[in-house]
């Protein structure tokens, strides 16, 4: 071990620190008898917390407070949105198939309530970013489709070109779903400029609780057919008492939402100064997506002859937390099929590590990641000069 020196957290993709005023608002709310359904005044205020915390994710997304459904986490709101029927105005929608990218998460790439033979991928390029010619194609070849994107993508933070996707999606008469996990309290929720139909977002990625998420519809009018049937709550969209406390603190983290952004942008200078020590300690280090649009807290790298399983057990041992390609798949050895997707060689898909910052993050701690880092990278392989900044 380390001698007590402090933890070093850098791992926000797979879950951020719990912030000061939602671990407040949760176990305050905790502390509230009653069920949100109930007609007496307990239920009443419960119901009103609910509701308040509803508004103002609504509003962080621009939409109505109807258009917000609660879920367990973005993984049900996920499997909620890959639905072959969805309920509009004008009655029910059946869609034929799932088009998603080839880099979505694995409760994306599930399929939902698709058949694996409904399902195709769409490329991406060696970037990361989707292939709007492969999209097109496979738009043109078949019936309506509900195509599934990510807005940044959890183990690389690239981000599509959501417009130009959603854009193609409507002219084809499509529903357009995206998971919006690793985006949503980073960067703009633009749901109408995105034309997007539905957002999957996760309180936990920005600070919240985990077990809390929502499917954001673009408008009530359109809505994917429940995936948990039973009592009538969230408008018969998704049964089950609510869970107040965590949507509450959701909601409290929301509000801060224009905080966040302002948060999140200043991150890049690490971000920065982070990728610049990398490339100094070894001029072979890839990042990876490097060259598209990224989350400025996300940077996947890997230093050839560095394998990412024996460098995580001692940056851990150093006290340094971070991951190795997607934490969902951890245990896994290999290339994820992020890396592959964009064509990575498998040996140096191995290599790949993902340091994700947030708002716990300090000058301070980049330049203690770099200091170990040198050490670590030297001894897993002794070409690399091991010399930081
Ligand atoms: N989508 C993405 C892109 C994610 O990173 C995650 C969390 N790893 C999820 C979905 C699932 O979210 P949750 O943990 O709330 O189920």
């Amino acid at each position: 071990m380390s001698g007590g020196t402090e933890r070093l957290y850098l791992d926000h993709n797979a879950s951020a620190p719990l912030r000061p005023q939602a671990l407040a608002r949760m176990v305050e709310v905790l502390g509230v008898a009653g069920n949100p359904s109930s007609v007496h005044g307990e239920g009443r205020k419960l119901r009103g917390i609910v509701e308040d915390a509803r508004e103002t994710l609504a509003a962080m997304c621009g939409v109505k407070a109807r258009s917000v459904i609660f879920t367990s986490g973005a993984t049900e709101a996920n499997v909620l949105a890959l639905s072959p029927r969805w309920q509009g105005n004008d009655g029910p929608v059946y869609l034929d198939r799932l088009l998603m990218s080839a880099v979505e998460h694995p409760s994306v790439r599930a399929g939902g309530r698709f058949a694996a033979r409904e399902i195709s991928h769409i490329g991406v390029d060696e970037h990361g970013i989707l292939r709007l010619d492969h999209l097109d194609e496979l738009l043109a070849a078949g019936g309506p489709a509900l195509v599934s994107v990510m807005a940044a993508n959890n183990e690389t933070g690239v981000i599509q070109p959501l417009a130009e996707i959603g854009a193609r999606v409507k002219a084809a008469g499509g529903v357009f779903h995206v998971d919006g996990v690793q985006f949503g309290g980073r960067l703009p929720v633009d749901i109408a400029g995105w034309q997007a139909d539905a957002v999957s977002l996760s309180a936990h990625k920005m600070g919240g609780p985990q077990g809390i998420g929502s499917l954001v519809l673009r408008t009530s009018a359109l809505s994917p057919a429940p995936l948990l049937a039973g009592g009538g709550q969230e408008q018969h969209r998704r049964a089950g008492t609510e869970n107040a406390a965590a949507i509450a603190a959701f909601g409290a983290v929301a509000r801060d939402g224009s905080i966040m952004l302002e948060e999140f942008a200043s991150l890049a200078r690490l971000q920065g100064l982070l990728e610049d020590g990398l490339r100094l300690i070894s001029g072979s280090t890839v990042v990876f997506g490097a060259d598209a649009p990224r989350l400025a807290n996300t940077t996947c790298f890997a230093v050839p002859g560095v394998p990412s399983e024996m460098a995580l057990m001692a940056l851990d041992l150093n006290g340094i937390a971070l991951s190795s390609g997607s934490a969902c798949s951890s245990g896994k050895v290999g290339a994820s099929h992020v890396l592959t997707a964009m064509g990575v060689d498998e040996d140096l898909g191995r290599c790949a590590l993902r340091v994700s910052l947030g708002w716990t993050t300090q000058e301070v701690d980049i330049a203690r990641f770099l200091d170990v880092w040198a050490r670590v990278a030297a001894t897993l392989n002794p070409s690399v000069t091991g010399k930081a900044a």
